[in-house]
């Protein structure tokens, strides 16, 4: 059996891009490590927040469709997403929200602590402090190292299918299942950031993509070679698995999960470095080749954004 780390970056469809820098970038305090386009549809911005390098299990990344209909979270979705703090940052963050007013409540699952708010276009998210996962070096106004969110704690997996998302999940991606809780199953990889998938048991309405909602979700691979057995390893295990897509920063292979959720495998290498200085990363667009030639006409289309602090 292949087993993968864990999460490598999650993405979601938002409405305005701007709001969607103002909310990760200066309220939550993440890089923003790639300003390009849709590779699928370069008239809108693909925009990359994680840790100082955008590393694999931290980057939350947003297709902007300012004007785009909105979507309905449900079945066949990621129905949360999960960020890592420090341990003892979690009085920061209540208050940093509280500033922003970002309105957020506290839960428990599985014995953990966190606090859980939506963002502007309605994206669950939360907060947990653990120990594990390195910390962030990315510092923005008054976000600092010791409260910085590290990277993905996991995400909640909402499936129309569920017994079928977590034999996937533990039988062919070697996922650990490590507890069942409140109608929940937790499974971990060995990564220590993006590790914890929690599947909820029963399930409820379909959700429908739009805006607001979560698109895919993708895990680790190694490299190119590892993918290729990826990919030959779950059609084996009956699944409909793309080609491989060339993403500039990473390779990827898409399959629809039995229980409905559009998942991708993701090579580690070779990073959001490739294109731009790591110091610069985020400042610029940055088009792939084969777009480059309609910079002019794609500049005129794209919103402009600015990563700027808030009051
Ligand atoms: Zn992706």
């Amino acid at each position: 059996m292949k087993k993968t780390a864990g999460i490598h970056h999650i993405t979601a469809i938002v409405g305005n891009p701007q709001q969607n820098v103002d909310f990760y970038a200066s309220i939550l305090g993440l890089r923003l490590v790639k300003k390009t386009v849709n590779f699928d549809d370069p008239g809108t911005y693909h925009l990359y927040f994680g840790d100082e390098d955008g590393s694999p299990g931290t980057a939350i990344t947003f297709f902007p469709w300012d004007e785009g209909h909105r979507g309905k979270v449900g079945d066949g979705q990621v129905g949360l997403t999960s960020f890592v703090i420090p341990k003892g940052a979690m009085a920061f963050w209540e208050s940093r929200l509280a500033q922003f007013k970002v309105v957020f409540s506290k839960a428990v699952r599985f014995g953990e602590q966190s606090l859980q708010f939506h963002d502007p276009d309605g994206i669950a998210l939360e907060l947990v402090e653990r120990e594990e996962g390195k910390t962030s070096t990315w510092q923005f106004a008054g976000v600092t190292a010791d409260t910085a969110i590290k990277g993905f704690g996991g995400a909640v997996l909402r499936s129309i299918q569920p017994q079928q998302t977590t034999r996937l999940l533990e039988k062919v991606m070697g996922f650990a299942r490590i507890g069942e809780e409140d109608g929940y199953i937790r499974f971990q990889s060995e990564a220590d950031l993006g590790n914890v998938i929690d599947v909820v048991k029963t399930p409820s309405e379909r959700g429908r993509m739009g805006v607001g909602t979560v698109h895919h979700i993708a895990f680790r691979v190694e490299d190119d070679s590892d993918q290729l057995e990826w990919k030959q390893y779950l059609e084996a295990n009956g699944l409909g698995v793309t080609p491989v897509q060339d993403r500039n920063y990473f390779y990827s292979i898409y399959f629809r999960e039995f229980g409905g959720i559009l998942f991708e495998m993701a090579t580690d290498v070779p990073g959001f470095a490739i294109d731009e200085p790591k110091e610069k990363l985020g400042e610029n667009l940055m088009l792939p080749p084969q777009y480059e030639e309609l910079r002019p006409q794609l500049e005129k289309i794209l919103l402009p954004i600015t990563v700027r602090t808030r009051d």
